[in-house]
C-alpha cells in the first residue's frame, strides 16, 4: 500500500477533516498556508487522469464538497484546487484557502504547525463538512 491508501485505512496517523466510503480529506503535513487539506480516493490510483469519467466526477463532488467546509472553517477569498501528484504517487486534491496568489506558491517556505494547531483546524473543517 502507498502512503496515501495507508493514511486512508488510519494505518499512518493524519488529521482529518472529512470522508466517505471512497474519499478521504486530511491536513497537509507541510502547508502552504492553515487549512491546506488534501483529498484522496481511497481506491490506488497514481495518476488523477487515469480515474474514470464516473469516479473522477464523485471526486469533484466530495472534493467541492470539502472546499466549502475549509472556507466555512479558514475564512479567505477563495479556495484553490490544485494538482500536482509528482511527489505521491497517489491521485489527491490540494484545497488551499487563499487570500491572494502567493499563497499557492509551492516554492515558499512551508509553515510550521504545532499538533495542537493542525488538530484544531481539522477539526474546525470536519465539524463544517458535517454540517
Ligand atoms: P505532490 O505529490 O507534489 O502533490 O505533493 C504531495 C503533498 O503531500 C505535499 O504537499 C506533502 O506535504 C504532502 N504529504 C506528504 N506526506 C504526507 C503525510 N504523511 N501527511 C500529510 N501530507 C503529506
Amino acid at each position: 500500500m502507498d502512503i496515501f491508501s495507508k493514511i486512508a485505512a488510519g494505518e499512518i496517523p493524519s488529521y482529518k477533516c472529512a470522508e466517505n466510503d471512497e474519499f478521504y480529506a486530511f491536513l497537509d503535513i507541510n502547508p502552504l498556508v492553515k487549512g491546506h487539506t488534501l483529498v484522496i480516493p481511497r481506491r490506488e490510483v497514481d495518476y488523477i487522469f487515469d480515474m474514470e469519467d464516473d469516479e473522477i466526477a464523485r471526486f469533484q463532488q466530495f472534493a467541492k464538497k470539502v472546499a466549502v467546509a475549509v472556507k466555512a472553517a479558514c475564512p479567505c477569498v477563495k479556495v484553490a484546487e490544485v494538482v500536482l501528484g509528482l511527489e505521491v504517487p497517489h491521485a489527491h486534491i490540494h484545497l488551499i484557502p487563499m487570500q491572494s496568489e502567493a499563497d499557492v506558491d509551492f516554492r515558499k517556505e512551508k509553515l510550521k504547525l504545532t499538533e495542537e494547531e493542525f488538530k484544531a483546524i481539522a477539526d474546525k473543517i470536519y465539524s463544517e463538512f458535517k454540517k
